[in-house]
């Protein structure tokens, strides 16, 4: 019933990357429908949570983006500054309005951090970091239309990816950015608002944690076609443009699409075969919403059933972390 590779059910890549993480908090989510309990109180030091933060700078990164190409040229920071802000700033104002912030001192805080985030996006944009010759932003695939944004790439087609076996896994999703590197040769690029650590980001799949580069890039080569016969996607990149960040970015090679595939088989395996086992790093547990529903050792715990051999029904999620 979970395993969307079988359940006709479209998937995206974040959804499939929270799996990956954690099993055991997919099954609580979705297999038994537990809902995380809402906070009684509100934080007194925290307004934006990292979702709505990342999102509202998403969405401002795509509309300058989208106001450069409309005006068919690059940006400038003493030109543009001002205009962003501007739109940063009513933003701001708009969602105090929605969901007022604990405090003055703590909405003037993180306003300042997301102005500064803007700041720090276009300083990139503008020295060339994010690459010179962007041809699409928020690309949606497999959603509907109207909520697309016009963007004219978009497609309402997901992407359906045959696992063999008649499973077909059909994805959904928005790529943050497409970039031109050259004649038919793409990239498409994610950004991510948060602060980058090197150590984790080593490896092409993370074990299945990291997907989106391959998936978008495949999904990409038939958006892009449409106009560019020749196109091909040869990489994918993570982009840290916020100040935490620091312009970071990290390029990972397109793999093949057999590669893709047997880590998405290995992980539709694991939820499949109803082994939810529970996530193998403390990291992952850090800020997870349904810890009160969770056992209190369960990263130690799954280390001992990763290491007993006689524990076959743990092959998928073994197979699944080998995909380094
Ligand atoms: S606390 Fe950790 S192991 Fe438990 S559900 Fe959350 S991520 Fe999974």
């Amino acid at each position: 019933m979970l395993d969307a590779s079988r359940n006709g059910r479209g998937t995206s890549a974040t959804t499939l990357e929270r799996i990956a993480q954690c099993p055991f908090r997919h099954f609580l989510q979705e297999g038994l429908g537990v809902r995380p309990i809402e906070e009684g109180q509100q934080d007194a030091d925290v307004w934006l949570d990292a979702l709505t933060k990342g999102r509202e700078l998403h969405a401002l990164f795509a509309r300058v983006m989208r106001t450069m190409r409309n005006e068919k040229r690059r940006p400038g920071v003493k030109r543009d500054l001002g205009t962003l802000l501007a739109w940063g700033r009513e933003r701001l104002a708009r969602l105090k309005a929605d969901m007022p912030p604990p405090s003055d001192e703590v909405y003037s805080r993180e306003s300042r951090e997301f102005l500064d985030d803007l700041e720090s996006f276009l300083a990139a944009e503008c020295d060339g970091r994010h690459g010179s010759d962007p041809v699409g932003f928020e690309v949606a695939f497999g959603i509907p239309l109207d909520r697309a944004d016009g963007e004219p790439l978009a497609s309402a087609t997901p992407l359906a990816l045959d696992l063999g076996d008649t499973r077909t896994l059909e994805l959904h999703g928005w790529i943050d950015r497409i970039n031109r590197l050259g004649a038919g040769d793409y990239e498409v690029v994610d950004y991510k608002t948060g602060g980058y650590w090197r150590d984790s980001w080593k490896g092409e799949f993370a074990g299945g944690r990291r997907l989106q580069h391959a998936i978008y890039g495949v999904a990409a080569v038939p958006l892009l076609k449409a106009a560019d016969p020749k196109a091909r996607v040869t990489r994918g990149r993570y982009l840290f443009p916020s100040v935490k960040g620091r312009g970071r970015s990290k390029s990972i090679a397109t793999p093949s699409n057999a590669k893709l595939v047997a880590v998405l088989r290995d992980l539709a395996d694991v939820v499949g075969t109803g082994a939810f086992v529970s996530a193998d790093d403390e990291d992952t547990c850090t800020f997870c919403e349904f810890a009160a529903a969770c056992h209190p050792e369960a990263v130690e715990g799954t280390a001992r059933k990763l290491e007993n051999p006689d524990n076959t029904a743990l092959e998928p999620y073994r197979r699944l972390r080998s995909h380094d």
